[in-house]
């Protein structure tokens, strides 16, 4: 047998066992979790994926376990450049921290690696002449035209497509018909000669969707393809023995794979690690739900944060509501506490799909950003313009302090301000603060109108306008401006006997904000002219 296996896979030399000296069980305490994220190199992470990131991280977190990232480069069709430094930086920038893993294209951190497995072949060949060995593998000559054929015969007497028992067709050739095709120069793979029955039924506990029963594997499927890397199915295997893996957390299209994976561990007599799958994040799409697409959502890309200036923090939260809905109540009641301090629980991960709702994110947005402090809204807002908005840019770093002020405004307070979802708003909502900015101006008047009477209004105020005037002192001069021009000071005055004046402090008010602003609608008045200034103001009043 070991000279039929050196025949197949002539330069492997080590054993299994050899690779168990390497690489040796963990030492960590009971119930710590090891896990993976596990993504092909294709560039970047998508919502649905940094869910499953998300979870698998936190949950090793919170056990003191091992969170894990390992690229699943088998599949070189699929690869693209430098794509496992688009996923390195998509996890650093979502603060989802590995613990052992690729660090760049090429290097890692950790004692279990290659953790890319393209560097890794040697090792799965090993694991492959293992199961030669004991006859539990085999290779076979099949070319693209023989499976066809195979297929479409099942099709014509309509039996079940697969390389599977009597079909398979190179699992009966003998070790000489081998011997001769591969001196013959013959192409081959390397198949699993799988032990199972189709009508045996695998019964397994999903951590997220509970008890399953699934039919048996009975495919004798590709462990080895014909450029020696092996398929994803043994790579698991392998990689998830040697790396111990303790539990596998993965999106649900890989659901009904557990059978064979069930069966590669039971064939090497290896205990296999627990699953959770998890459904797709959904989407509510004209009144019936359905999974978030990356082709059709831009929020599915987790680019479209970046370039919002979502904070990832933010989305962190959401996440975790989506995983956990108890959180948001939990998060609530726990102010001072952080997501790292909730414990997240695999059997409340809805097992049918969560939906993903974008205004929901941006209410949990809004709220985060509206606890932040105004050096840090600052320092966030400069971080996004500077990849997004270069005016705004070069202004908040001209007027650094004036901008924390202009941020500060109604914000470090009990009952902060909530005008900010992203960090892109900040120059939706506060352009006018910035005379570079202010142009193009449409006012918003309201009750008054006539150019006149504003004008009238404008000068008796910067008449009497003074920087240093305390909230009440201010008030009081506006409401002098009122008497003074025939407008009610008092509103419950005006409410009695609205005809003897010409409108209210409401009014004037108004004409004072949208000169200076051109919104009716702005944060405290009071701030906003401590800030513009006397000189700024008066040139803004002249404006109109
Ligand atoms: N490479 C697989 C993927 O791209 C990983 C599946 C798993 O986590 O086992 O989804």
């Amino acid at each position: 047998m070991k000279e039929y296996a050196d025949l197949l896979l002539p330069n492997i030399d080590k054993t299994i066992e050899d690779y168990k000296k390497i690489y040796p069980d963990r030492n960590l305490k009971d119930g710590a979790i090891v896990t993976r994220y596990a993504p092909s190199p294709t560039g970047y992470v998508h919502m649905g994926a940094l869910f499953s990131a998300f979870i698998a991280s936190k949950m090793a977190k919170q056990t003191s376990g091992v969170f894990f990232l390992r690229i699943e480069d088998t599949d070189k069709k699929r690869e693209i450049e430098n794509g496992v430094s688009g996923i390195i930086k998509d996890l650093k920038n979502y603060g989802i921290k590995i613990d052992e893993g690729m660090t760049s294209e090429t290097e890692w951190i950790g004692e279990y690696g290659p953790y890319i497995q393209s560097k890794r072949k040697e090792i799965y060949q090993t694991f492959a002449k293992h199961l030669i060995m004991n006859d539990l593998a085999y290779p076979c000559f099949c070319t693209e035209e023989d499976l066809e054929n195979i297929r479409k015969e099942q099709e014509s007497i309509k039996d079940r497509i697969g390389y599977y028992g009597k079909w398979a067709r190179d699992r009966y050739l003998s070790h000489e018909e081998v011997i001769n095709k591969i001196n013959n120069g013959e192409k081959y793979v390397i198949r699993l000669k799988s032990p199972g029955k189709f009508e045996n039924k695998v019964i397994y506990d999903d951590l997220v969707k509970g008890k399953l029963e699934l039919p048996e594997n009975d495919l004798d499927i590709v462990i080895i393809k014909g450029d020696g890397l092996p398929t994803y199915h043994f790579a698991h295997l392998v990689d998830d023995y040697l790396m111990g893996t303790t539990h596998v957390i993965r999106g649900d299209e890989w659901l009904s794979s557990v059978p064979i994976h069930l069966q590669l561990f039971k064939v090497f007599g290896f205990k296999p690690p627990k699953y959770a799958h998890i459904s797709p994040l959904l989407k509510e799409d004209n009144g019936t739900r359905r999974k978030l697409s990356k082709r059709k959502d831009p929020e599915a890309a987790i680019s479209y944060y970046h370039e919002k200036g979502i904070p990832t923090q933010a989305v962190l939260l959401y996440l975790c509501t989506v995983a956990n809905s108890n959180f948001e109540m939990w998060y609530l009641q726990n102010k001072d506490k952080t997501i790292d301090d909730f414990k997240l629980e695999f059997k409340k991960i809805s097992s049918s799909g969560s939906l993903f709702d974008v205004d929901k994110l941006l209410n949990i947005s809004k709220n985060y950003i509206s606890l932040l402090s105004a050096t840090d809204v600052y320092n966030n807002t400069l971080e996004y313009s500077k990849n997004y908005d270069n005016e705004l840019f070069d202004l908040l770093t001209k007027y650094k302090d004036y901008s924390i002020n202009v941020m500060n405004i109604e914000r470090e307070q009990k009952k902060p301000r909530k005008d900010l979802a992203m960090f892109s708003d900040f120059r939706k909502q506060n352009w006018y603060m910035y005379d570079e900015l202010f142009n193009n101006l449409n006012y918003e008047w309201q009750n008054i109108t006539d150019k006149n009477e504003i004008k009238e209004i404008l000068n008796l105020y910067i008449s009497k306008y003074d920087a240093n005037d305390d909230k009440d002192t201010w008030f009081n001069k506006m409401k002098e401006v009122c008497d003074a021009l025939g407008y009610a000071s008092d509103m419950k005055a005006y409410k009695e006997n609205p005809d003897n004046y010409k409108g209210n402090i409401a009014d004037v008010s108004n004409v004072l904000r949208v000169s200076l602003t051109t919104k009716s609608m702005t944060p405290d008045l009071y701030e906003i002219m401590k800030l513009l200034g006397k000189e700024r103001m008066e040139k803004r009043f002249n404006m109109v």
